[in-house]
């Protein structure tokens, strides 16, 4: 599973003149068999553009991945992106539920900085799972789960071990296992906190016994108590397809409350015109001028309408000609595709909204500005 973690040691792998080819490649349903055609001629026109000596130490590399993405018979995701260097024996895939840019690149260094967008624009789960005695991390990310670690306290004393305790009277033995559990609570929290900053992770989701989230939450900083989206029930021992299942509806639930803030940003932000637009016509003038920041739009939101031959400036409205450059404007079917591919080249953030009933309304897109 794609981790800040692992990216970072991806990122400082040393080359010594040694080259690495990054393939990104969109395996989309919607793109199938097209991929392997839209592979092969990016290997073409690359192995008939790159520079020869170069060439020559990445052959292997081209090779294995052609054979990778044509002789596959498993089910792809949505994006793939994979990283070798036959000369340093070193090949690591990722199989993505986000569609990717298409792209091959040979270099010194591994490139990554897709797989970094998608870390920073893809929302993390941390779960927690965990009772008196023990506790489970995992984490979520892109349509997928991955168990984390677990943790064990010793020396909490059980209900069962109650005969063992004789010697204590009633009153302390509960105040013996209230400190160790509060010792395994604070155990739990230290690694829940580590496990936050590594993976940069900004929501949190519990479950368990009932006192022990209980206790979890009274014993968390106020900062990182703020982050928990949610709460799910299941055993301790769960395994970790069923944590998932559990897990799902609270995720889409706090994606959906995220996405309506989101939404009811940008209509406060539009009406009071405080560097925000909404609707099509008002964002393709934004983006004209590099202005828009985040792009917001429905999921299955689409529109036609033209495209500037010259500088690529779109519009909703026919004109003949282009108002920024003069030059002649050709229809066009998917201008809200366009237009998200032209904010991803200016490095705006696209956030796309499920389903609102106020952002329809409103003309199912709009851009909060950067000025
Ligand atoms: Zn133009």
């Amino acid at each position: 599973m794609l981790n800040q973690e692992e990216l970072k040691e991806i990122a400082t792998l040393q080359a010594d003149g040694s080259y690495f080819v990054s393939l990104y490649l969109n395996v989309s349903p919607g793109t199938k068999g097209d991929y392997v055609i839209h592979l092969k001629n990016m290997l073409k026109k690359f192995s008939e553009e790159e520079d020869r000596t170069i060439f020559k130490k990445i052959k292997n590399d081209i090779e294995k991945l052609e054979a990778f993405v044509t002789s596959n018979k498993r089910e792809f995701k949505k994006g793939l992106a994979i990283i070798t260097s036959s000369e340093k024996s070193f090949w690591k895939e990722y199989h993505l539920a986000v569609p990717v840019k298409n792209a091959i690149i040979a270099d010194k260094t591994p490139y990554i900085q897709p797989l970094l967008d998608i870390l920073d624009n893809y929302k993390q789960y941390a779960v927690l799972l965990v009772d008196k005695e023990s506790a489970r991390l995992f984490l979520v990310h892109l349509g997928e789960i991955e168990e984390y670690g677990e943790i064990h306290t010793q020396d909490v004393p059980g209900k069962h071990k109650r005969g063992g305790w004789f010697s204590l009277s009633g009153h302390r033995f509960e105040r013996h296992i209230d400190y160790h559990v509060s010792l395994h609570i604070k155990d739990v929290i230290k690694k829940l906190e580590s496990f936050l900053a590594a993976e940069r992770i900004e929501r949190i989701i519990t479950g368990g016994s009932d006192d022990a989230v209980a206790k979890v939450r009274e014993m968390l900083p106020r900062v990182v108590s703020e982050k928990i989206v949610g709460a799910f029930h299941a055993e301790m021992f769960a395994n970790v397809n069923d944590v998932f299942e559990k897990v799902k509806p609270v995720i889409s639930e706090s994606e959906n409350m995220a996405e309506k803030a989101i939404v009811s940003d940008l209509l406060t932000a539009a009406g009071k015109g405080q560097n925000a637009v909404i609707g099509i016509e008002d964002v393709l003038n934004a983006l004209q001028e590099g202005r828009i920041m985040k792009l917001v739009l429905l999921k299955n939101f689409k529109d036609e309408g033209y495209e500037c031959r010259n500088c690529r400036n779109l519009s909703k409205q026919k004109v003949s000609v282009c108002p920024y450059c003069k030059g002649g404007m050709e229809e066009v079917n998917y201008l809200v595709d366009l237009a998200a591919q032209r904010a991803v080249e200016q490095g705006s953030v696209i956030e796309v909204i499920a389903e609102n009933k106020e952002l329809s309304d409103a003309g199912g897109i709009g851009a909060f500005l950067r000025f």
